[in-house]
């Protein structure tokens, strides 16, 4: 029985080009002035392009961002991601120690840092579902969290349609929906959605192949 965390790039913060931040003038006062390389700690890709505009009515100089990514070095994506292992029982360096396993650095005091900047705003209820975390070793894309006295397997997979998905793998027939139900407040806090995967659907799913393992054990 296999659960997957879906987070839907929808709800990635971007910016938008529209119109001018100070000014608020509209696109036609907007020329594009630069476009510059941004390097991201993300999962999927680690070089973005950054647009500079200038606002030909102000003089104003502002960036516009990719989806998922703003003037923080770590993606949205890898923030969100971190939230919701938190809100799932990880401590503070589980986060970072099952981050560094799937390919992404953050350290302990950035990870305590952005859980409580997402928190204090979107109060939720930390639920402690998994307990230790099993790697072995940075980017060895083995990670396994303790559920109920066991190990289940938890990998990232990324979507063609940019959407990516935690995905927890090794549960029994009777604990996917129960566990489905308790995430499903966490997940919304970061604007994932819950979905469980019997034996049936994983045989035949429809587009699984769209789904591509990276990092995965
Ligand atoms: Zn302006």
């Amino acid at each position: 029985m296999r659960l997957r965390l879906v987070f839907s790039r929808s709800s990635d913060s971007s910016s938008c080009a529209a119109i001018c931040p100070k000014c608020g003038g509209d696109r036609q006062e907007i020329k594009l002035w630069q476009v510059v390389e941004k390097h991201v700690n993300d999962i999927v890709c680690q070089e973005v392009k950054v647009y500079r505009y200038m606002c030909q009515q102000c003089g104003h100089t502002f960036r516009v961002y990719p989806p998922g990514i703003s003037r923080a070095h770590t993606s949205q994506r890898v923030l969100r991601t971190a939230v919701l292992l938190y809100l799932m029982g990880l401590g503070y360096g589980g986060v970072a120690r099952a981050l560094e396993a799937l390919g992404i650095y953050m350290c302990k005091s950035q990870v305590y840092s952005t859980v409580r900047e997402t928190l204090s705003n979107r109060p939720c209820r930390r639920v402690r579902l998994f307990g230790r975390v099993r790697s072995h070793g940075p980017c060895s894309g083995k990670l396994e969290v303790q559920y109920r006295g066991r190990w289940v397997c938890l990998t990232m997979n990324v979507h063609s349609t940019g959407e990516w998905a935690l995905e927890v793998d090794g549960l029994l027939p009777e604990e996917g929906a129960v566990l489905a139900q308790t995430l499903s407040p966490l997940a919304s806090t970061v604007g994932a959605v819950v979905r469980v995967e019997g034996e049936d659907e994983r045989a035949h799913p429809p587009g699984v192949a769209q789904w591509n393992d990276r990092c995965v054990g």
